[in-house]
């Protein structure tokens, strides 16, 4: 029997990328929907059979709880709703995967774990990443030492925002700008090439350049960040630049990914050799990786669940502090 998922929030990333991932798993079924948009119903309902009493809408989402043909639920909503609407779902005895970033706060972020530990239910980030063959790759490298010990990384992730209405510049739904966008990329992948925890770090916002956009959010900020091992990372993320790095180096070559996180097609070197892996549909490789960690019995492994998505937070929140507080370092 396939995992009955239902979809939180039918906006992009759930109608193009994760219904399509869903469809074409062994593993997964849309058997739900939430929406707040009725007019959008007909056609989820006709196309996946869907039962009048799994359709839900954000005022009546409590009757999760009689949903037997849902086992998961996906949030992909607004950053400012991920941890309502994950609660109320490990509440209704749901198992969860809600969308990166995991939280806009590292309480609400505790408050997700908790909710799904007193549940006894599972809870996923969506960092697709993990399953994408030259993000591993990169895990691989770091993990092997394939070029030495990495001890520089330089990441930058942004893109330019033509939006001015778009939920991503509003601070509540948000968070922050595209630090907790896109920037979490950069955190993340330089977190999982040195398997290790930064220790420090000090933070700049980039100039206001254009404030008719940018009055709740940061346009642009950068760090310096510092693991225990004395590993340098610099990074830099933006609503203005259209950038996607990640490059590693260490004490005997060097690897670098461009573009390296978006949809792709990912590209990738090395003082090696070219990086020769196969260009994938990411979602579809996360999905078909979920799968079978949401049909165990056992728990998701950690790099997988809420405390990898916490840890990313706890990091930007010191990006946010140490960039308020005009570049002090601050303590991870
Ligand atoms: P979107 O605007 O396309 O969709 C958001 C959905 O939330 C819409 O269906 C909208 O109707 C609904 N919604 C409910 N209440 C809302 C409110 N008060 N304001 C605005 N929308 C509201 O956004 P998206 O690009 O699909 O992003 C959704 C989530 O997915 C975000 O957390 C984002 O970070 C994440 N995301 C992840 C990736 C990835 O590659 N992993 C890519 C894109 C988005």
């Amino acid at each position: 029997k396939k995992i009955g998922i239902a979809l939180v929030g039918l906006g992009y990333y759930a109608t193009k990328q994760i219904l399509p991932a869903i469809d074409a798993s062994p593993y997964w079924q849309l058997t739900g929907i939430v929406t707040g948009t009725p007019s959008k119903i007909p056609e989820f309902k006709e196309k996946y059979n869907l039962k009048d009493e799994n359709i839900l809408n954000y005022e009546n989402y409590d009757k999760l709880k009689n949903c037997s043909d849902i086992d998961v639920v996906y949030v992909c909503l607004p950053n400012g709703m991920h941890a309502e609407y994950a609660i109320k779902a490990a509440k209704a005895g749901k198992h969860v995967i809600t969308e990166k970033p995991m939280a806009n706060s590292v309480a609400e972020c505790e408050a997700m774990i908790k909710a799904c530990k007193d549940s006894n239910v599972k809870l996923a980030v969506g960092y697709r990443c993990h399953f994408e063959p030259f993000n591993k790759e990169a895990m691989r490298f770091g993990r092997e030492k394939t070029f030495g010990e990495i001890n520089y990384i330089n990441s930058m992730f942004g893109w330019r925002a033509g939006n001015p209405n778009m939920w991503r510049l509003d601070g509540k739904l948000a968070g922050g700008g595209p630090l907790m966008d896109v920037g979490i990329y950069s955190i993340n992948a330089a977190r999982y090439v040195k398997a290790m925890e930064p220790t420090s770090v000090i933070a700049h916002f980039g100039p206001i350049t254009r404030p008719d956009y940018f009055d709740e959010v940061e346009e642009s900020v950068s760090w310096h960040m510092e693991f225990p091992d004395g590993t340098v990372f610099t990074g830099f993320t933006s609503y203005n630049t259209n950038v996607e790095k990640l490059e590693c180096y260490g004490d005997q070559g060097w690897f670098e990914m461009g573009p390296a996180f978006s949809y792709g097609p990912l590209k990738g070197k090395t003082s090696k050799g070219p990086m020769d892996l196969p260009v994938v549909h990411h979602q579809t490789y996360q999905m078909n990786g979920m799968g079978p960690m949401f049909l165990s019995k056992d728990p998701l492994p950690d790099h997988i669940s809420g405390l990898e998505g916490l840890k990313d937070i706890k990091i930007m929140m010191a990006i946010y502090e140490s960039a308020k507080a005009g570049g002090k370092k601050m303590m991870l």
